[in-house]
């Protein structure tokens, strides 16, 4: 408990020393560096400095040359600053003594926390669904789409590696907009928004320590295009598509549990 009370006072005494969009500010930046950045780099480092480890515990055993590492980098990175830097603006054209968001100096009670989480993957599951197999429709996926499928091996920083449209659309409304419309507080905002980079940088890494959800689920659809459009695989069970060749009957399907090794592909 004497931590829960230290975390409140420190809350507490942020949210009277500085203005709400001083705080709204560093969270943004907090959180695109603590969430994604430091993750990402790090499941890279095991990629060079353990490649034995990283060969046994890969989902895919393709690797992607230095070339197309450093580029995915880079314009993850530009993605990463853009976006938060639009922000940014936005908060010093409405004022630093307002904030977009919720800047109460009690923290969120547990219960709201865990709802605010239940709420948000929910909303993103079903967002980040319809908008992904949106983005494969022909007439859109050439376009925008296309850009993000450069990647068929696994590499964390290819989450944030999408057209500056799909970095909006698909990458950041579905883990942003439905908090800040339910009016949740600043904290659970950023403690949801920390734990979804780390997710998506997850599910690209090839790695699947924890599988919270299985990396495995957005793996397979970097490897094989039309299927498994959703994080955590309850859409596409709910839509039938989790199985790869769902859009090709006559042809002999392959059937895809969520968390099943695949070593074999
Ligand atoms: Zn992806
Ligand atoms: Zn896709």
């Amino acid at each position: 408990m004497l931590i829960i009370e230290k975390i409140q006072d420190t809350w507490a005494a942020i949210c009277n020393h500085y203005r709400p969009g001083d705080i709204e500010i560093a969270g943004v930046i907090l959180s695109q560096v603590v969430g994604f950045i430091i993750p990402a780099t790090i499941y890279l480092l095991i990629d060079i400095i353990f490649p034995s480890f990283s060969r046994k515990h890969k989902l895919q055993q393709r690797q992607p040359t230095w070339a197309q590492i450093r580029h995915c980098i880079k314009i993850s990175l530009m993605n990463q600053i853009w976006i938060a830097a639009a922000h940014i603006l936005g908060v010093y054209l409405q004022g630093l003594d307002h904030s977009f968001l919720i800047m109460d100096p009690k923290l969120p009670s547990f219960t709201m926390l865990a709802s605010d989480f239940i709420f948000g993957m929910a909303a993103r599951e079903i967002l980040f669904y319809y908008i992904h197999r949106a983005l494969h429709h022909p007439s859109i996926y050439v376009y925008i789409h296309k850009m993000h499928h450069k990647y068929t091996a696994p590499i964390s920083f290819a989450a944030e590696y999408a057209h500056p449209v799909e970095h909006v659309l698909a990458n950041v409304l579905p883990i942003v907009a439905p908090l800040t419309i339910k009016g949740t507080h600043f904290l659970s905002l950023m403690a949801f928004t920390v734990f979804e980079l780390w997710e998506a940088a997850a599910d690209h890494s090839g790695y699947d320590f924890l599988k919270l959800p299985p990396a495995s689920i957005h793996d397979l659809h970097h490897e094989k295009f039309r299927v498994n459009y959703s994080t955590l695989g309850i859409m596409d069970w709910i839509h039938g598509t989790d199985v790869v060749g769902w859009d090709r009957p006559k042809r002999k399907e392959i059937q895809f549990a969520p968390g099943k090794e695949r070593k074999d592909k």
